[in-house]
């Protein structure tokens, strides 16, 4: 292998542990979700279909500027993690589907959590509708926002690191967790 295609020990590290604790969170199934890396005008993503609690380096892809890759064929997201980080403010992408979230995303418009730690620290989060502006909508909305959630699907975070996107996600699924069973006791 080329040196110019070893992922360095402590980015694949953080992928491995966050990956892992994604999936062991159920907040994403054996194969769903991606994670990325930004590593100057280049980024570490994992590859389409890899099981993200069980990343090795032979699932990680290296992402040029150009947009040719080296490794494992890179996640289908690619194209979005690549429009966040050229919108800038970004160094690393969760995407993950917590159900609870998804839940709450096909009635609303923008997710309001009622608990005090989501009002903390997500305020609101957008819901962006599938289709052929999904990208630019996501990206521009992650400029503002800490995570948004892709109506029916999923959510994705941005971080200075994997470890801050990933709080962002379980900070939202707590917040939609909480959301639930309110609705599920409050008569409406
Ligand atoms: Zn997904």
């Amino acid at each position: 292998m080329p040196a110019a295609m070893s992922i360095p020990p402590a980015i694949l590290r953080d992928m491995q542990e966050v990956g892992r604790d994604l999936y062991r969170l159920a907040l994403v199934t054996s194969h769903g979700g991606n994670l990325s890396v930004r590593d100057g005008s280049a980024m570490w993503i994992t590859g389409t279909g890899t099981m993200l609690g069980r990343l090795q380096e032979r699932h990680i892809a290296r992402v040029h500027a150009n947009g040719s890759h080296d490794g494992p064929p890179p996640s289908s997201d690619t194209f979005l993690h690549t429009t966040i980080y050229a919108l800038g403010g970004a160094a690393a992408v969760v995407h993950a589907h917590p159900r609870h979230a998804i839940a709450l995303s096909f009635d609303t418009g923008c997710f309001v959590p009622g608990d005090l730690e989501g009002q903390l620290h997500l305020k609101q989060v957008p819901v962006v509708e599938a289709g052929e502006r999904q990208v630019e909508q996501i990206a521009h909305a992650l400029q503002s926002s800490l995570v948004v959630l892709l109506r029916g699907h999923g959510a994705y975070a941005r971080g200075q690191s994997l470890w801050e996107a990933l709080h962002w996600i379980t900070a939202l699924e707590e917040s939609a967790h909480i959301e639930v069973i309110r609705r599920s006791m409050t008569p409406r």
